[in-house]
């Protein structure tokens, strides 16, 4: 889990030019706080919150498929001569939201920039799952201000998951007036006229949907590299866990057609990409809401192995849904990479039930056996959370216990952050701040030591790595990864990016290899 700025590739279109909001309207607005009936009049329009009873009624014949997305006329060359920024924050979700919000803007006409200073445009697309993520947004709102009374044609946007929560919307409408543009997660595809109302509106336009459903298809994008791709397979999610606000923030589980997700692959095959990773909260729920065809997850992976693409990965994969048919299509091997990531959240069977994760400790290992027996080097990684309101110093031991049983050899971990409008929230909570620190702490020593055995495993041993480019430490050192998604730094040349090669280790770390390249190895695709 991880934040990134992101760098967009640029392009420029020819232009167009209207009459634009006055800099003294601007700010004017800048400096009036929003009345009351303003917010009243979007919250009646367009914005509902999220609702746990109406979300867990959701009907699967909403689902709408649009084939037909494109910029409207007006607004082609809005961008002309402008640049954007937008800000990552959260999952891998949210990163390739990004991607087509680049590419949107990108057809508008703009042109991207990593300078905040240079920027016309900015959007911060935020994530909502931890309330940290949201302080360290509201702040970075609060450091915008003074641009945007220096520079009032800036347009500012907030959207991503934190703009589908009511708290967070009514806060930026009393609060944050500087902030031009508010928008949901299902609400990308408006993009171009949300910037184009921003730009000659006086009033802040807001556009959030509680309503999901439909899915575009052909959205544009501008992709991080030429190496590794995102691809969505589905949308949302339906697992409701107590903890999580993903259900009210993403939407019902819905999922792509497996004709669009083949032929975005091939297609991404054709253009030379190494490696994709299908995205979706909970991908093996894919095709459960099919009602025409019996499709699963295992069948989409099955056809994922036909595609000469060398690397294929999923994330991420809930335990209840993991079936025998995708263990089966899995031990085939090839293009399907025996790296697994299996978030289990806690290692007892009372917390999961209170978490609503609809499995018990037992269950999830006899799943592991299962992997294990099909694919028996396969490498297992998890989520996990301490602190769960009232874990008991026995629950959280048996969680220490399963990740030694399973032998993780990575975990993201987390202390149990309340998210309004979530059951466990309106728990009471007896476990005290520092302990939930103390708890999280023994768990990370485990998992790096654990990560550090894992390692040592390697030493003198080739691996293949997908190059991926130069190390952040030192240029003259190359990095990527291996099948089992190990960082590895080695010397090499420059031609190996972008390629797939031997490299033998030398050197072991507790979270990465050092290694050198086993010469001719640069594989031509
Ligand atoms: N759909 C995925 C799944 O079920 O494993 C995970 C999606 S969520 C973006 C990623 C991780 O964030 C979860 O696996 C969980 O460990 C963590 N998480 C979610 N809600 C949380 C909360 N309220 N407090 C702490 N961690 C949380
Ligand atoms: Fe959240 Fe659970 Fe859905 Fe994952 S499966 S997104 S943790 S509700």
């Amino acid at each position: 889990m991880n934040e990134k700025q992101r760098l967009e590739q640029a392009q420029i279109n020819p232009v167009h030019s209207a009459d634009k909001l006055s800099e003294k309207d601007n700010i004017d607005r800048i400096k009036n706080i929003s009345s009351d009936d303003m917010i009243a009049k979007y919250f009646q329009t367009s914005y509902q919150p999220p609702d746990l009873k109406k979300a867990r009624k959701r009907r699967r014949e909403e689902v709408q498929f649009h084939y037909d997305f494109q910029i409207p006329e007006d607004v082609q060359l809005i961008g002309q001569g402008k640049k954007f920024l937008i800000r990552t924050y959260g999952c891998q979700m949210n990163e390739h939201d990004t991607e087509v919000m680049a590419g949107i803007l990108t057809e508008m006409g703009y042109e991207s920039t990593t300078e905040t200073s240079e920027a016309d445009l900015i959007l911060l697309n935020t994530c909502a799952i931890r309330e940290n993520a949201e302080n360290k947004v509201f702040g970075e709102i609060g450091h915008l201000k003074p641009l945007k009374l220096e520079k009032p044609d800036l347009i500012l946007g907030v959207c991503g998951c934190m703009s589908q929560e009511e708290s967070v919307v009514d806060r930026i409408m009393k609060k944050h007036q500087h902030i031009d543009i508010v928008f949901g997660t299902h609400n990308i595809h408006r993009l171009p006229n949300l910037v184009q109302e921003a730009m000659f509106s006086k009033a802040q336009v807001v556009e959030v949907w509680s309503k999901e459903g439909d899915i575009i298809e052909n959205l544009p994008k501008v992709r991080k590299g030429n190496i590794k791709a995102w691809v969505n397979i589905m949308y949302g999610c339906d697992k409701f866990c107590t903890y999580c606000i993903v259900p009210m923030t993403r939407g019902k589980e819905r999922s792509r057609r497996p004709e669009d997700i083949i032929q975005e692959v091939r297609h991404l095959a054709a253009q030379g990409y190494q490696e994709i990773t299908l995205l979706g909260q909970n991908v093996n729920a894919y095709g459960k809401d099919f009602e025409d065809i019996d499709y699963r997850f295992g069948d989409l992976m099955d056809d994922m192995h036909k595609i000469d693409i060398p690397r294929v990965r999923f994330t991420t994969s809930h335990p209840r849904d993991f079936d025998d048919h995708l263990i089966e299509v899995l031990a085939k091997g090839g293009n399907l990479l025996d790296h697994i990531h299996l978030p289990v959240q806690s290692g007892s069977s009372e917390v999961l039930k209170r978490m609503n994760r609809k499995y018990t400790r037992e269950d999830y290992l006899e799943l592991v056996r299962k992997i294990r027996k099909a694919i028996p080097n396969a490498t297992l990684t998890t989520d996990i959370i301490v602190g769960f309101p009232n874990e008991t110093e026995e629950q959280f031991e048996e969680t220490m216990t399963l990740v030694e049983e399973v032998g993780f050899e990575a975990a993201y971990t987390f202390i149990y952050s309340p998210r309004e409008g979530t059951p466990a929230a309106k728990k009471q909570d007896d476990v005290p701040e520092e302990v939930k620190k103390q708890r999280l702490y023994r768990l990370n020593e485990l998992v790096n030591k654990q990560s550090a055995a894992s390692m040592k495993s390697y030493k003198n041993k080739t691996v293949k790595v997908l190059v991926e480019g130069e190390s952040k430490k030192d240029p003259n050192v190359l990095a990527g990864y291996t099948e089992k998604n190990k960082l590895v730094n080695f010397k090499g040349p420059k031609s190996a990016i972008g390629k797939i090669v031997d490299v033998e280790i030398t050197e072991t770390k507790t979270w990465s290899l050092n290694g050198v390249m086993v010469e001719n190895t640069v594989e031509v695709k």
